[in-house]
């Protein structure tokens, strides 16, 4: 029988390449975002097996809602934003929401699968390379991420006796919509690549495939690990956000 599979975040970048790597192994997926329309628009073009749900990781009530409507086997759990800024000049909103939906989304949506995902099943949670590595001008999304790290590793512990198993995922750049910012930045993304000596960003799909790996039954001994996939780049530093922004904004 094929196995369900719930994507948070899944209507767009890494989780929308999820949802089809899924997809195209045999998986009933559940594409859940908060931009329904675009769940929606990717579960009719993939059709079959596939349907969508909107869905707020913010929202108790939201995420219960599905992990109790669904019985699901797998978990990626994919949503995520960023809200940059200097901690002297970030918004309190802007750390809320980073924070809201990358580490308390993260806590719900391990909460509600946890206690609704059959034995035996897989989570694959998203964190990030900035979970382990300070960007300068990216305070929430590095706190937000490393505590991200952290439930991923308990809730590894506390599942497994149910024979669940909960992994990280932590990509370094990977062209989607959510760092389309770089562009505009010069010189961040040439730093940011003469920083992982495989030279170049990622694809989605790499990171979908590895999420796809680590839910399978090819990775059943694997649990509280964290992935980074890379290309080497948490072997070198960060480029400094912060100083080219600033500099960028001093027309320089
Ligand atoms: P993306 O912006 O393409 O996709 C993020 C998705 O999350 C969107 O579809 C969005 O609607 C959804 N979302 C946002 N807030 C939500 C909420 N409250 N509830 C439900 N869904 C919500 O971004 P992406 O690059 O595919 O990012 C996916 C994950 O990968 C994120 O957790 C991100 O932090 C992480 N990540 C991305 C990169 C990168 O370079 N792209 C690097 C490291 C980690």
């Amino acid at each position: 029988m094929s196995r369900t599979a719930v994507v948070t975040g899944g209507a767009s970048g890494i989780g929308a390449a999820t949802v089809r790597a899924l997809a195209s192994e045999g998986y009933r997926v559940v594409v859940a975002d908060l931009n329904a329309d675009a769940a929606r628009a990717l579960a009719d073009e993939l059709g079959g097996e596939v349907r969508s749900v909107g869905m707020d990781v913010t929202d108790e009530a939201s995420v219960a809602t599905v992990f109790e409507s669904v019985t699901a086997d797998v978990v990626v759990h994919c949503a995520g934003v960023s809200v940059p800024g200097a901690i002297t000049e970030l918004e309190l909103s802007g750390w809320r929401t980073t924070v809201d939906v990358c580490l308390t989304g993260t806590f719900l949506v391990l909460k509600h699968a946890g206690r609704h995902l059959s034995d035996g099943g897989g989570i694959v949670c998203i964190a990030s390379l900035n979970g382990r590595q300070p960007g300068t001008g990216m305070a929430a999304y590095c706190a937000a991420k490393a505590g991200v790290l952290m439930l991923v590793e308990v809730a590894a512990m506390e599942l497994a006796e149910r024979g669940i198993r909960v992994n990280a995922i932590s990509p370094g750049l990977v062209d989607t919509p959510l760092v389309a910012g770089v562009a505009f930045v010069p010189g961040l993304r040439e730093e940011y690549l003469e920083n992982t000596p495989l030279g170049r960003s990622g694809r989605a799909e790499e990171i979908a495939d590895l999420a796809v790996f680590l839910a399978s039954d090819k990775a059943t001994w694997m649990t509280g690990a964290a992935i980074d996939l890379n290309g080497g780049a948490h072997l070198r530093r960060y480029p400094d956000v912060l100083g080219k922004v600033r500099a960028l904004a001093q027309g320089g």
